[in-house]
């Protein structure tokens, strides 16, 4: 739906920003400078069909503005779909905001920012993202009531996101294995850090046999003293005899060199971006006979926390929504295996045909 299936036809030298946006149909960019506070960001609106675009603000010391701007392109249009396939009444967008996250940050810079996502009047809703804390996010609501993730609001999202994740794994073990029971599985969980230890919690208390590995040997110590699991190492993780690996620390450790080492016959984690190549790892996956469950579908608890502060509903309405992975994850499997096609195409399918269905219900009567 959002594809243009020949990208060389796009002339990116001729025209390279609309043409970019037309690439995957996005409908707005905001570029957003401010000489004096130092501020230089992008505010990307992919799509508005099923509701305000949102999605978190990322400040990141990009190398060019053309990392700045595939970056802020790409993570905008997968908020459409994390929020199109969690059921949400929500667009997609995102933002970037170029420079040193430990060195640059000022409450004038956020407030200038502010009023730049005020200017789009609601159309983008921002929060959080990597570098930004909510403490930053106080000052852009200084200026703009648009924003969510605001301390003493919804709070911390990884409770809701290692649930989600939790129930999504057991829709994945319901197709493998006949039950969804996790008793007895071996689970290799590749870092513990806000969403990984929650899992790892959920996990031990139903009696799975739990591996964990993080680069932070304090926090994996004491996950691995509070909850039994086994420590392994960074890269051993990739070699153990397991049922289950769930990544949730980095991106793109699905791919050629660990697709040869892992025996899962499961992948369901929290981190996001986790095929290294989607169209070639996501199909490699299916191949080995592995279910994957895609990314964006499970790890979705975090903005269903979001839009229960833009609804102004409780945590456990979070929580229960975030209980529907369960069976959107099922959805996803069993399609997949009945068409034989990657689970990454069927969410993506199915995110495209919600978008497509509601679209209709706003039309004008
Ligand atoms: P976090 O930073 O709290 O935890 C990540 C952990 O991974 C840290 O403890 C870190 O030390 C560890 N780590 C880093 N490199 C590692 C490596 N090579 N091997 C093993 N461990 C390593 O982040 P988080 O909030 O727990 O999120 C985890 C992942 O889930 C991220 O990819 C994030 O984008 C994604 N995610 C998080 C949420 C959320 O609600 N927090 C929502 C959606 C997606």
């Amino acid at each position: 739906m959002f594809e243009v299936k020949n990208i060389e036809d796009v002339n990116l030298a001729e025209n390279p920003v609309i043409a970019r946006m037309g690439q995957y149909d996005h409908e707005q960019l905001l570029f957003c400078n401010d000489n004096s506070t130092g501020l230089k960001a992008i505010i990307a609106v992919h799509n508005t069909v099923l509701g305000p675009a949102l999605g978190g603000t990322r400040m990141w010391m990009y190398s060019n503005e053309q990392e700045a701007l595939t970056d802020v392109l790409r993570l905008s249009r997968g908020m459409t779909y994390k929020n199109s396939i969690s059921g949400l009444n929500l667009g997609g967008g995102k933002a970037v905001i170029i420079g040193d996250s430990h060195s640059m940050k000022s409450e004038a810079l956020f407030r200038r920012f502010g009023k730049f996502v005020n200017s789009l009047a609601g159309k983008y809703i921002t929060a959080e993202d990597v570098g930004v804390s909510p403490i930053d996010m106080t000052w852009v609501n200084m200026e703009t009531p648009h924003v969510v993730g605001l301390p003493g609001k919804s709070g911390d999202p990884s409770p809701v996101t290692a649930h989600g994740v939790y129930v999504g794994m057991k829709a994945c073990a319901k197709q493998q294995f006949g039950s969804d029971s996790l008793a007895g599985k071996k689970v290799a969980v590749q870092g513990v850090g806000h969403v990984g230890e929650y899992l790892v919690r959920a996990l031990t208390k139903e009696g799975a046999h739990v591996f964990i590995s993080d680069i932070y040997e304090p926090t994996l110590r004491r996950v691995a003293q509070e909850t039994g699991a086994t420590v392994v190492g960074l890269d051993e993780i990739y070699d153990i005899d397991m049922d289950i690996y769930a990544p949730c620390a980095l991106g793109a450790t699905i791919n050629d060199e660990t697709l040869s080492r892992l025996t899962c016959s499961i992948i369901a984690g929290a981190a996001n971006n986790q095929l290294k190549q989607e169209d070639i790892h996501g199909r490699l996956v299916m191949e080995k006979g592995i279910i994957y469950a895609p990314d964006f579908a499970l790890n979705a608890g975090g903005v269903i926390n979001c839009y229960s502060e833009v609804k102004g509903l409780s945590a456990e309405w979070a929580m229960s929504k975030a209980e529907e992975i369960y069976a959107t994850i099922g959805n996803i499997v069993r399609r997949s295996a009945d068409e034989r096609i990657p689970t990454y195409r069927i969410a993506n399918k199915m995110a495209e045909e919600r978008i497509e269905s509601i679209g209709k219900v706003k039309l004008p009567l």
